[in-house]
């Protein structure tokens, strides 16, 4: 029988970490709905006493996650923000992070707005030239935190070299890699020490639910971060966990097509007169396409652009019928939105200015329905600024 690591992705995608149930042989991971579990003497149990601790369907979906990123612990998290906040429990007050400047909004809210008040120090700089971050390191740096491409503008940061740097330091490097998904890019082959995921987007798929997950090879670090787990308690319930290993199965179709339609509405865009910018990885003029294509195995499918003002950029928007409206990313549907009022509205304006968020820049999250009849649609959009 062939191990988990030697098969290939779509093998690992629909049976990764997965056996028959043991008690019934059911095929598909059951839903253990239970908050306890019955012992039969005082401290003499079957491996589970209560669910924040271990659930089944949840240590299913950890083996499943732990198995597509190539590693060897997983942990599940009732969100990404969940997963993000509780590595950052790892930390002590005094420590200090550097952090890519374009992180997805609601990560730089977590560490702005909630772990400076525990005394923890950011540098938020640009990871795209690794030479940012060799200088934002002080004494007390602990993390290294990159996301890559970022959220929204699409930077891409060398992880290799960014690995290089965390080792040499002594220093962690988490690795977000909700835009890539297990299936174009596994940072831990890469030297990251952990890689985490909303896995609310590609992940799960479907739209249907929020969650997170952290993979990591260190022994001693997940330890640490079952405990954290565990006492912080932001577990996922079982029916996300079910429904999130469903996803899973066919997360390699899903990656494939996404990216079809994705270069296809990227041919498209860049004829368009209105289109100011484009940012997108698998754009030959992207300044990080090299390390894109050195790293990972295809470009995704978010595509940012910029239509100039806020007026059409509403207009646009609006005219559109088959892309929904909707924050969120990375489900089966088409989905458009304006970080600058939706998903990054916490990062403040000047932030946003300096990063190119400006009032006129759209995100498309490129979802598996055909792509002429999204292309239709986006021709709708522009219509209507015409
Ligand atoms: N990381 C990235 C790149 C994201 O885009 C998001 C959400 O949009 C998160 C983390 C947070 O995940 P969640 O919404 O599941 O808490």
């Amino acid at each position: 029988m062939k191990k988990d690591k030697d098969l290939r992705f779509g093998t690992r995608a629909v049976h990764g970490g997965q056996k028959p149930d043991p008690t019934t042989g059911a095929v598909m991971t059951p839903i253990y709905q239970t908050s306890t579990y019955a012992q039969s003497a005082p401290g003499v149990h079957k491996g589970y006493e209560y669910s924040r601790t271990a659930n089944p369907t949840r240590e299913a979906l950890e083996r499943s996650m732990a198995s597509l990123e190539k590693g060897e612990y997983g942990i599940s998290f009732s969100s990404g923000m969940a997963a993000t906040s509780s590595i950052m429990k790892l930390l002590k007050a005094g420590d200090h992070l550097v952090c890519s400047d374009d992180v997805y909004g609601g990560t730089f809210r977590l560490f702005d707005k909630i772990y400076r008040n525990f005394d923890l120090g950011f540098s938020f700089v640009d990871t795209s030239d690794i030479k940012n971050i060799k200088q934002a390191i002080t004494k007390k740096s602990r993390i290294i935190w990159i996301e890559t491409p970022t959220n929204p503008t699409l930077k891409i940061t060398d992880i290799a070299a960014a690995a290089e740097i965390a080792r040499k330091n002594d220093i962690m490097l988490v690795v977000d890699n909700t835009f890539m998904s297990p299936y174009f890019q596994n940072p831990l082959d890469l030297g990251a020490d952990m890689v985490l995921h909303s896995t609310t987007k590609y992940i799960a798929g479907h739209s249907d639910l929020v969650g997170g997950a952290v993979v990591l090879n260190d022994s001693e670090l997940a330890e640490k971060l079952r405990f954290i787990q565990n006492a912080a308690g932001a577990v996922p319930g079982p029916m996300d966990c079910f429904l999130t290993l469903r996803g899973i199965k066919t997360l390699h179709l899903r990656m494939e097509r996404h990216e079809y339609n994705a270069k296809k509405i990227f041919e498209y865009l860049k004829i368009q007169t209105a289109v100011k910018k484009m940012y997108y990885p698998g754009d030959p003029n992207h300044p990080g396409h090299e390390t894109q294509k050195k790293q990972a195995g295809g470009f995704g499918a978010i595509i940012s652009f910029d239509i100039g003002g806020l007026d059409d950029a509403r207009k646009f928007m609006s005219a559109l019928d088959t892309f929904t409206l909707a924050e969120s990313l990375g489900g089966v549907e088409s989905l458009i939105e304006h970080p600058a009022i939706m998903t990054h509205a916490s990062v403040p304006p000047e932030n946003r200015a300096k990063l190119g968020i400006t009032d006129g820049f759209i995100r498309l999250s490129v979802g598996i329905e055909d792509a002429e009849d999204l292309i239709e649609d986006l021709q709708r959009g522009f219509d209507s600024i015409r």
